[in-house]
């Protein structure tokens, strides 16, 4: 049986695993193929397909954009999309610098509040990576303000806590354009964290591909769920782990993975919607 891990992180975005340490880690669990999911940056993508390469493991390009609807955020993942084109680059780029004010703003209500940490030392972390809350997660644990990740949200930096700040979002409309234009196929990601079902509809209505059913937040109750949605809404099915490395409290490579047959589905629609594409344009 061969299996696929759609959401993995790099260091490219805010997963501490280099696209080499992806690789291993994909190749020790066994997994055919992998799709390459970091927030608001395609530079991992092609580290990752050079390097899978040796292992004789399949890359499925893809991306993770944060959106909100009614003050709900929602992330979009895209799969199979063609990220060399220059005006979805340059889109990236845009919201990368938004992450990089929104990072300093956050800094500075955690210094109004006593908690002494730079942006310096955040950005010593980030690297290359697109700079986000994971990153300041891992200061405030360096500087033992925490102990552990999940603290750091709900004490700092969660949407509940004194240093939030909202990050710059795109709605889930403009997401899934964004997609559709660089032959993507677009899929809700994990559902269950947002809880609320009723916006899938009008998600559909947006042209929404696909839903991640698999996710490693998910419960058995809510997996049941989001297959039932799927076929109702005739969606395809997606998932993955989301790892992050050793970003969160586990590496999570390959504990949530999908049948290789749902990838083959995926596949196929990316192809379709390619060729009707290209026929637009000649
Ligand atoms: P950002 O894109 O900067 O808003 O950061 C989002 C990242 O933080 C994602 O990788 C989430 O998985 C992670 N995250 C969000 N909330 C929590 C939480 N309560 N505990 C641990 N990680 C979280
Ligand atoms: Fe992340
Ligand atoms: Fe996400
Ligand atoms: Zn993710």
């Amino acid at each position: 049986m061969k299996y696929a891990d759609l959401h993995i992180h790099t260091n490219l975005s805010d997963s501490t695993f280099s696209p080499r340490e992806v690789v291993e880690a994909a190749y020790k669990c066994n997994l055919s193929a992998i799709g390459i999911t970091d927030h608001d940056s395609v530079n991992g993508i092609a580290p990752v397909t050079k390097i899978a390469k040796e292992y004789n493991i399949e890359v499925v390009p893809g991306i993770e954009l944060s959106t909100e609807l009614n003050g709900e955020e929602m992330h979009i993942l895209g799969y199979y999309i063609d990220y060399k084109k220059e005006w979805f680059l340059e889109k990236l780029s845009f919201l990368r610098e938004h992450r990089l004010i929104r990072a300093k703003t956050i800094i500075e209500k955690l210094n109004k509040i006593g908690v002494r940490i730079t942006i310096e030392e955040v950005l010593n972390i980030s690297g290359k990576g697109a700079v986000g809350r994971m990153h300041i997660a891992k200061v405030l644990m360096n500087k033992r303000y925490i102990s552990n990740i999940s603290d750091a949200f709900a004490r700092f930096i969660g949407s509940n806590a004194p240093a939030y700040v909202k990050k710059y979002k795109i709605t889930p409309s403009e997401g899934i354009d964004i997609i559709r234009k660089v032959n993507g196929i677009s899929v809700l990601a994990h559902p269950q964290t947002i809880g609320k079902n009723f916006h899938i509809p009008t998600l559909v209505e947006y042209g929404l591909d696909g839903i991640e059913v698999y996710h490693s937040d998910h419960s058995a109750k809510g997996t049941k769920k989001y297959l039932e949605i799927a076929k109702q809404y005739d969606l395809l099915i997606s998932g993955g782990s989301d790892c992050h490395g050793k970003g969160k409290d586990k590496i999570l490579i390959g504990t949530t993975k999908i049948p290789y047959d749902l990838l083959e589905n995926i596949r196929n629609k990316a192809k379709e919607r390619r060729s009707n594409n290209s026929g637009f344009v000649s």
